[in-house]
Protein backbone atom coordinates (compact mmCIF):
# COMPACT_ATOMS: atom_id res chain seq x y z
CA UNK A 1 0.00 0.00 0.00
CA UNK A 2 1.10 3.66 -0.83
CA UNK A 3 0.65 7.21 0.48
CA UNK A 4 0.05 9.85 -2.49
CA UNK A 5 0.85 13.47 -1.78
CA UNK A 6 -0.21 15.74 -3.93
CA UNK A 7 1.43 19.90 -3.83
CA UNK A 8 -1.04 22.80 -4.41
CA UNK A 9 1.71 25.10 -5.33
CA UNK A 10 -0.47 28.13 -4.70
CA UNK A 11 -0.34 30.67 -1.99
CA UNK A 12 -2.15 34.30 -1.53
CA UNK A 13 0.96 35.81 -0.36
CA UNK A 14 4.12 34.69 1.33
CA UNK A 15 4.24 33.98 5.17
CA UNK A 16 7.59 35.34 6.44
CA UNK A 17 8.58 32.13 7.82
CA UNK A 18 7.77 29.76 4.96
CA UNK A 19 10.27 28.17 2.80
CA UNK A 20 8.21 25.62 0.82
CA UNK A 21 7.62 25.72 -2.74
CA UNK A 22 4.71 27.81 -4.43
CA UNK A 23 3.83 30.66 -6.72
CA UNK A 24 2.34 33.73 -5.29
CA UNK A 25 -1.13 35.12 -6.49
CA UNK A 26 -1.71 33.14 -9.35
CA UNK A 27 -5.64 32.74 -10.31
CA UNK A 28 -5.65 30.53 -13.45
CA UNK A 29 -4.97 27.19 -12.02
CA UNK A 30 -6.01 24.97 -15.03
CA UNK A 31 -2.73 24.48 -16.85
CA UNK A 32 -1.29 22.87 -13.29
CA UNK A 33 -4.41 20.81 -13.10
CA UNK A 34 -4.19 18.98 -15.92
CA UNK A 35 -0.56 18.68 -15.78
CA UNK A 36 -0.90 16.90 -12.53
CA UNK A 37 -4.09 14.43 -13.43
CA UNK A 38 -1.51 14.01 -16.42
CA UNK A 39 1.65 13.25 -14.10
CA UNK A 40 -0.76 10.60 -11.65
CA UNK A 41 -1.14 8.32 -15.03
CA UNK A 42 2.43 8.84 -16.21
CA UNK A 43 3.78 8.02 -12.69
CA UNK A 44 1.41 4.82 -12.46
CA UNK A 45 2.28 3.99 -16.27
CA UNK A 46 5.39 3.62 -14.78
CA UNK A 47 4.86 0.96 -12.43
CA UNK A 48 4.42 3.22 -9.50
CA UNK A 49 0.96 1.38 -8.90
CA UNK A 50 0.68 -0.32 -5.67
CA UNK A 51 -3.34 0.09 -4.27
CA UNK A 52 -3.54 3.76 -2.04
CA UNK A 53 -3.63 3.73 1.89
CA UNK A 54 -3.85 7.75 2.28
CA UNK A 55 -4.23 10.81 0.51
CA UNK A 56 -2.84 14.33 1.01
CA UNK A 57 -3.33 17.49 -0.75
CA UNK A 58 -1.12 19.74 0.48
CA UNK A 59 0.89 23.11 -0.33
CA UNK A 60 0.85 25.45 -0.89
CA UNK A 61 -2.47 26.08 -0.34
CA UNK A 62 -4.57 23.77 -1.70
CA UNK A 63 -8.10 25.68 -0.80
CA UNK A 64 -6.81 28.17 -3.47
CA UNK A 65 -8.49 25.52 -6.01
CA UNK A 66 -12.18 25.20 -6.42
CA UNK A 67 -14.11 22.09 -5.89
CA UNK A 68 -14.45 21.57 -9.14
CA UNK A 69 -9.99 21.20 -9.82
CA UNK A 70 -10.42 19.02 -6.50
CA UNK A 71 -12.61 17.11 -8.10
CA UNK A 72 -10.97 16.71 -10.69
CA UNK A 73 -7.76 15.91 -9.53
CA UNK A 74 -9.67 13.21 -7.66
CA UNK A 75 -10.82 12.03 -10.11
CA UNK A 76 -7.81 11.76 -12.09
CA UNK A 77 -5.91 10.03 -8.87
CA UNK A 78 -8.79 7.48 -9.00
CA UNK A 79 -8.57 6.72 -12.60
CA UNK A 80 -4.69 6.44 -12.50
CA UNK A 81 -4.33 4.44 -8.99
CA UNK A 82 -6.48 2.00 -6.95
CA UNK A 83 -7.57 4.17 -3.73
CA UNK A 84 -10.69 2.33 -2.68
CA UNK A 85 -9.44 1.50 0.22
CA UNK A 86 -7.63 5.15 1.10
CA UNK A 87 -8.20 5.17 5.16
CA UNK A 88 -7.62 8.70 5.24
CA UNK A 89 -8.20 11.62 2.47
CA UNK A 90 -6.91 14.57 3.88
CA UNK A 91 -6.82 18.34 2.29
CA UNK A 92 -4.99 21.30 3.90
CA UNK A 93 -7.31 24.07 4.17
CA UNK A 94 -6.53 28.31 5.45
CA UNK A 95 -8.96 29.73 6.87
CA UNK A 96 -9.91 32.42 4.13
CA UNK A 97 -11.11 30.17 1.67
CA UNK A 98 -13.53 28.13 4.31
CA UNK A 99 -17.12 28.52 4.08
CA UNK A 100 -20.07 25.93 4.63
CA UNK A 101 -20.49 25.06 0.62
CA UNK A 102 -16.94 24.56 0.07
CA UNK A 103 -17.08 22.05 2.99
CA UNK A 104 -19.77 20.20 2.01
CA UNK A 105 -18.50 19.79 -1.62
CA UNK A 106 -14.99 18.30 -0.43
CA UNK A 107 -17.30 15.97 1.81
CA UNK A 108 -18.90 14.60 -1.02
CA UNK A 109 -15.80 14.29 -2.71
CA UNK A 110 -14.55 11.81 0.11
CA UNK A 111 -12.50 14.08 1.66
CA UNK A 112 -12.46 12.41 5.37
CA UNK A 113 -9.69 14.96 6.93
CA UNK A 114 -9.23 18.55 6.52
CA UNK A 115 -6.03 20.35 8.48
CA UNK A 116 -6.69 24.05 9.03
CA UNK A 117 -3.63 26.39 9.19
CA UNK A 118 -4.75 28.67 12.10
CA UNK A 119 -1.44 29.44 13.53
CA UNK A 120 -2.55 31.92 16.35
CA UNK A 121 -5.59 33.16 17.13
CA UNK A 122 -4.44 36.91 17.75
CA UNK A 123 -4.37 39.69 15.24
CA UNK A 124 -0.78 40.97 15.75
CA UNK A 125 1.17 37.63 15.41
CA UNK A 126 -0.63 37.18 12.37
CA UNK A 127 0.36 40.08 10.70
CA UNK A 128 3.78 39.34 11.93
CA UNK A 129 3.68 36.07 10.46
CA UNK A 130 2.30 38.20 7.14
CA UNK A 131 -0.55 34.86 6.99
CA UNK A 132 -3.14 36.31 4.93
CA UNK A 133 -6.00 35.84 7.30
CA UNK A 134 -6.96 37.63 10.54
CA UNK A 135 -8.13 36.38 14.03
CA UNK A 136 -12.06 36.69 13.15
CA UNK A 137 -11.60 34.29 9.80
CA UNK A 138 -9.51 31.88 12.39
CA UNK A 139 -11.95 31.24 14.81
CA UNK A 140 -15.07 31.55 11.93
CA UNK A 141 -13.51 28.86 9.70
CA UNK A 142 -12.82 26.44 12.72
CA UNK A 143 -16.07 26.96 13.70
CA UNK A 144 -17.45 25.79 10.30
CA UNK A 145 -14.87 22.93 10.31
CA UNK A 146 -15.83 21.63 13.29
CA UNK A 147 -19.40 21.78 12.90
CA UNK A 148 -18.86 19.85 9.37
CA UNK A 149 -18.93 16.16 10.07
CA UNK A 150 -15.66 15.13 8.66
CA UNK A 151 -14.26 12.37 10.42
CA UNK A 152 -11.57 14.24 11.53
CA UNK A 153 -9.72 17.30 11.36
CA UNK A 154 -6.68 18.77 12.62
CA UNK A 155 -5.38 22.38 12.99
CA UNK A 156 -1.87 23.85 12.97
CA UNK A 157 -0.28 26.47 15.67
CA UNK A 158 2.85 28.25 15.73
CA UNK A 159 4.68 28.86 19.50
CA UNK A 160 8.04 30.89 19.63
CA UNK A 161 7.23 33.92 17.84
CA UNK A 162 9.57 36.69 18.59
CA UNK A 163 7.96 38.79 22.41
CA UNK A 164 5.25 36.05 22.30
CA UNK A 165 4.45 35.45 25.90
CA UNK A 166 3.37 32.46 27.97
CA UNK A 167 0.21 34.47 28.79
CA UNK A 168 -0.71 34.83 25.05
CA UNK A 169 0.45 31.31 23.98
CA UNK A 170 -1.84 30.30 27.01
CA UNK A 171 -4.84 32.27 25.38
CA UNK A 172 -3.76 30.21 21.89
CA UNK A 173 -4.05 27.16 23.39
CA UNK A 174 -7.29 27.63 24.97
CA UNK A 175 -8.83 29.23 22.58
CA UNK A 176 -7.85 26.10 20.44
CA UNK A 177 -8.98 23.99 23.33
CA UNK A 178 -12.73 25.44 23.03
CA UNK A 179 -13.07 23.77 19.66
CA UNK A 180 -11.71 20.48 21.07
CA UNK A 181 -10.54 19.81 17.63
CA UNK A 182 -9.65 15.74 17.18
CA UNK A 183 -5.80 16.89 16.30
CA UNK A 184 -3.48 19.51 16.89
CA UNK A 185 0.32 20.60 15.27
CA UNK A 186 1.83 22.53 17.24
CA UNK A 187 5.06 23.88 15.26
CA UNK A 188 8.01 25.96 16.55
CA UNK A 189 8.97 29.07 14.53
CA UNK A 190 12.01 28.25 12.84
CA UNK A 191 13.99 30.53 10.71
CA UNK A 192 14.76 28.82 7.40
CA UNK A 193 17.28 30.34 5.11
CA UNK A 194 16.43 32.45 2.58
CA UNK A 195 13.02 33.23 3.63
CA UNK A 196 11.78 37.24 4.59
CA UNK A 197 12.23 36.24 8.33
CA UNK A 198 15.87 35.28 8.19
CA UNK A 199 16.37 38.73 6.20
CA UNK A 200 14.33 40.44 9.15
CA UNK A 201 16.64 38.49 11.76
CA UNK A 202 19.82 39.44 9.73
CA UNK A 203 18.95 42.90 9.70
CA UNK A 204 18.37 43.26 13.62
CA UNK A 205 14.58 43.98 13.01
CA UNK A 206 13.91 40.42 15.27
CA UNK A 207 15.02 39.01 17.61
CA UNK A 208 14.36 35.50 17.79
CA UNK A 209 13.14 34.06 21.18
CA UNK A 210 16.05 32.27 23.34
CA UNK A 211 15.76 28.15 23.70
CA UNK A 212 14.22 28.64 27.07
CA UNK A 213 11.65 30.43 26.72
CA UNK A 214 11.10 28.23 23.29
CA UNK A 215 11.54 25.09 25.60
CA UNK A 216 8.66 26.41 28.08
CA UNK A 217 6.24 27.50 25.76
CA UNK A 218 6.72 23.87 24.06
CA UNK A 219 6.00 22.14 28.00
CA UNK A 220 2.83 24.36 27.87
CA UNK A 221 1.84 23.15 24.59
CA UNK A 222 3.05 19.28 25.88
CA UNK A 223 0.96 19.56 29.81
CA UNK A 224 -2.29 21.51 28.38
CA UNK A 225 -2.58 19.11 25.42
CA UNK A 226 -2.09 15.82 27.49
CA UNK A 227 -4.33 16.91 30.50
CA UNK A 228 -7.31 17.37 27.88
CA UNK A 229 -6.97 13.83 26.58
CA UNK A 230 -4.19 14.18 23.32
CA UNK A 231 -1.84 11.63 23.12
CA UNK A 232 1.59 13.07 22.00
CA UNK A 233 2.24 10.77 19.82
CA UNK A 234 4.94 12.53 17.74
CA UNK A 235 7.62 15.54 18.38
CA UNK A 236 5.26 18.23 16.87
CA UNK A 237 1.68 16.28 16.49
CA UNK A 238 -1.28 15.80 19.41
CA UNK A 239 -4.14 13.36 18.69
CA UNK A 240 -7.42 12.23 20.61
CA UNK A 241 -8.19 8.36 20.38
CA UNK A 242 -8.63 7.31 17.45
CA UNK A 243 -7.41 10.77 15.35
CA UNK A 244 -3.76 10.15 14.23
CA UNK A 245 -2.73 10.89 11.15
CA UNK A 246 -2.73 7.93 9.07
CA UNK A 247 -0.44 9.83 5.87
CA UNK A 248 2.24 11.19 8.40
CA UNK A 249 2.39 8.16 10.20
CA UNK A 250 3.68 6.22 6.64
CA UNK A 251 6.82 9.08 6.49
CA UNK A 252 7.64 8.19 9.89
CA UNK A 253 7.51 5.06 9.11
CA UNK A 254 9.40 3.95 5.66
CA UNK A 255 6.04 2.95 3.98
CA UNK A 256 6.17 3.55 0.02
CA UNK A 257 5.01 7.20 -0.76
CA UNK A 258 4.76 8.79 -4.22
CA UNK A 259 4.67 12.99 -4.35
CA UNK A 260 3.04 14.54 -6.97
CA UNK A 261 3.24 18.51 -8.08
CA UNK A 262 6.12 20.56 -8.17
CA UNK A 263 8.86 20.13 -5.30
CA UNK A 264 6.48 16.91 -4.14
CA UNK A 265 9.08 13.94 -2.46
CA UNK A 266 8.88 10.34 -3.14
CA UNK A 267 10.17 7.32 -1.59
CA UNK A 268 9.96 3.77 -2.42
CA UNK A 269 11.43 0.89 -1.54
CA UNK A 270 13.55 -1.36 -4.22
CA UNK A 271 13.04 -4.70 -4.65
CA UNK A 272 17.00 -5.00 -4.71
CA UNK A 273 17.27 -3.63 -1.30
CA UNK A 274 17.54 -0.16 -0.28
CA UNK A 275 15.10 2.56 -1.49
CA UNK A 276 15.14 5.38 -3.92
CA UNK A 277 14.16 8.63 -3.28
CA UNK A 278 13.48 11.73 -5.71
CA UNK A 279 11.93 15.29 -5.43
CA UNK A 280 10.12 16.83 -8.40
CA UNK A 281 11.38 20.24 -9.85
CA UNK A 282 10.54 23.40 -8.02
CA UNK A 283 9.38 25.16 -11.10
CA UNK A 284 5.99 25.28 -11.78
CA UNK A 285 6.46 26.47 -15.57
CA UNK A 286 9.02 23.59 -15.90
CA UNK A 287 6.98 21.61 -14.63
CA UNK A 288 3.54 21.92 -16.79
CA UNK A 289 6.22 21.76 -19.88
CA UNK A 290 7.59 18.28 -18.46
CA UNK A 291 4.35 16.54 -18.15
CA UNK A 292 2.77 18.19 -21.35
CA UNK A 293 5.83 16.77 -22.98
CA UNK A 294 4.94 12.99 -21.50
CA UNK A 295 8.08 13.21 -19.49
CA UNK A 296 7.14 12.42 -15.90
CA UNK A 297 10.30 10.82 -14.92
CA UNK A 298 12.20 14.66 -16.09
CA UNK A 299 10.41 15.84 -13.62
CA UNK A 300 12.17 14.20 -10.90
CA UNK A 301 15.45 15.80 -9.26
CA UNK A 302 17.66 14.77 -6.78
CA UNK A 303 17.42 10.94 -7.53
CA UNK A 304 18.97 8.76 -4.87
CA UNK A 305 19.17 5.49 -3.89
CA UNK A 306 19.36 4.70 0.27
CA UNK A 307 21.63 1.62 1.08
CA UNK A 308 19.85 -0.24 3.93
CA UNK A 309 22.63 1.84 6.80
CA UNK A 310 21.48 4.85 5.67
CA UNK A 311 17.91 4.00 5.66
CA UNK A 312 18.60 2.80 8.92
CA UNK A 313 20.23 5.90 10.40
CA UNK A 314 16.85 7.80 9.24
CA UNK A 315 14.70 5.21 10.58
CA UNK A 316 15.97 5.59 14.28
CA UNK A 317 15.26 9.71 13.48
CA UNK A 318 11.89 9.36 12.08
CA UNK A 319 11.16 6.90 15.15
CA UNK A 320 12.69 8.69 18.00
CA UNK A 321 10.30 11.50 16.94
CA UNK A 322 7.32 9.25 17.75
CA UNK A 323 5.59 7.78 21.06
CA UNK A 324 6.65 4.45 19.94
CA UNK A 325 10.36 5.15 19.51
CA UNK A 326 12.35 2.77 17.94
CA UNK A 327 11.77 -0.74 17.54
CA UNK A 328 14.77 -2.15 18.00
CA UNK A 329 14.10 -5.48 16.82
CA UNK A 330 12.59 -4.02 13.36
CA UNK A 331 15.83 -1.81 13.44
CA UNK A 332 17.38 -5.62 13.53
CA UNK A 333 15.13 -7.51 10.73
CA UNK A 334 14.86 -4.70 8.50
CA UNK A 335 17.85 -2.46 8.27
CA UNK A 336 20.36 -5.27 9.97
CA UNK A 337 21.44 -2.66 12.52
CA UNK A 338 22.01 -3.41 16.29
CA UNK A 339 21.43 -0.48 18.43
CA UNK A 340 21.81 -1.83 21.29
CA UNK A 341 25.44 -3.43 20.48
CA UNK A 342 26.76 -0.55 18.93
CA UNK A 343 26.05 2.36 21.05
CA UNK A 344 24.75 0.48 24.24
CA UNK A 345 26.80 2.95 26.55
CA UNK A 346 25.46 5.70 25.23
CA UNK A 347 21.65 4.71 25.62
CA UNK A 348 22.52 3.79 29.30
CA UNK A 349 23.87 7.49 29.36
CA UNK A 350 20.93 9.27 28.11
CA UNK A 351 18.64 6.85 29.82
CA UNK A 352 20.65 7.47 33.55
CA UNK A 353 20.33 11.31 32.58
CA UNK A 354 16.39 10.87 32.07
CA UNK A 355 16.38 11.58 28.12
CA UNK A 356 15.22 8.34 26.79
CA UNK A 357 13.21 5.26 28.41
CA UNK A 358 14.34 1.47 26.98
CA UNK A 359 13.87 -2.19 27.37
CA UNK A 360 14.50 -5.19 25.21
CA UNK A 361 12.33 -4.39 22.22
CA UNK A 362 12.03 -0.41 22.01
CA UNK A 363 13.85 3.22 22.72
CA UNK A 364 11.60 6.21 23.72
CA UNK A 365 12.05 9.68 24.58
CA UNK A 366 11.09 10.69 27.81
CA UNK A 367 9.22 14.46 28.16
CA UNK A 368 12.68 15.64 28.73
CA UNK A 369 14.22 14.21 26.12
CA UNK A 370 11.60 15.28 23.57
CA UNK A 371 12.97 19.06 23.99
CA UNK A 372 16.23 18.48 22.55
CA UNK A 373 15.54 15.34 20.58
CA UNK A 374 17.91 16.66 17.88
CA UNK A 375 20.52 16.27 19.95
CA UNK A 376 19.52 13.23 21.27
CA UNK A 377 19.18 11.69 17.88
CA UNK A 378 22.72 13.07 16.94
CA UNK A 379 24.19 11.00 19.87
CA UNK A 380 23.05 7.71 18.52
CA UNK A 381 24.39 8.56 14.79
CA UNK A 382 27.86 7.00 14.12
S1 LIG B 1 0.13 29.60 3.23
FE1 LIG B 1 1.44 27.88 3.83
S2 LIG B 1 2.62 27.35 2.00
FE2 LIG B 1 1.69 29.38 1.64
S3 LIG B 1 3.29 30.83 2.22
FE3 LIG B 1 2.01 30.52 4.01
S4 LIG B 1 2.98 28.82 5.16
FE4 LIG B 1 3.83 28.84 3.08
Amino acid sequence: MAGLYIHVPFCRQRCTYCDFYFVAGQRDHSAFVAALCRELRQVARRGFSEPVSTIYIGGGTPSQLTSQDIARILRGLRKAYDAAAAEEVTIELNPEDVTAPYLQALKKLGISRVSVGIQSFFDDELTFMNRSHDARQAHDALALVAGAGFRSYTVDLIFGLPGQTEDRWAQNLDRLRAFDAPHVSTYSLTIEPKTPLQKQVARGLVSPLPDQAMATLYQMAMDTLSSHGYEHYEISSFAQPGHRAQHNSRYWSHANYLGFGPSAHSFWWQRTGGAARWRNVRSLRQYVALIRGGQSDAVCEDHEILSLPALGLERIMLALRTAEGVDLLVLKETYDMDLLATKGETIARLAQAGLVTTDARSLRLTDRGKHICDRVTASLLP
